[in-house]
């Protein structure tokens, strides 16, 4: 069976900024739409987020009819792993997907995300990044 894996902000939901445990943003229905599509097919389907898994999140999954299997956890993940769930695909908001990047195109693409919100693409131009503040690292965005 293969496994995706959704976030839910960003991906599932829309999402600007964290507003609280049981706020959520409008749903992203091109998403909602390729999840049933893909469960249609019989993929395994998984919510993978740092929200805690609350009555309000299930209420919004079913209000909007978003399909998955398991949230945060994975029943096919032998049990001497954590709870990162084994998934063939990953969809994001705020992932580099890794395939080979030399130091200085991963730091690059990496930096571009962090600073401009948006995956790198080959027509972008690599945007000058000033050496982190001590208050800036300070920072966890939600
Ligand atoms: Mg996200």
């Amino acid at each position: 069976m293969k496994v995706i894996a959704f976030d839910f902000d960003g991906v599932i939901a829309h999402y600007e900024i964290w507003k609280g445990v049981d706020v959520f943003e409008k749903p992203n229905w091109d998403v909602i739409d390729a999840m049933k599509q893909l469960k249609a097919k019989g993929y395994h389907i998984i919510i993978w987020t740092t929200r805690k898994v609350t009555p309000a999140l299930k209420a919004y999954l079913i209000r909007n009819n978003v399909p998955y299997d398991s949230i945060n956890s994975c029943k096919h993940n032998p049990p001497d792993t954590s709870q990162k769930p084994i998934y063939h695909v990953f969809i994001d908001d705020r992932a580099v997907q890794y395939r080979g990047q030399n130091t200085t195109k991963l730091i690059r693409t990496i930096e571009h995300l962090i600073n401009t919100g948006a995956p790198i693409l080959a027509e972008d131009k690599p945007v000058e990044v000033a050496p982190a503040t001590q208050k800036e690292e300070a920072v966890c965005p939600g």
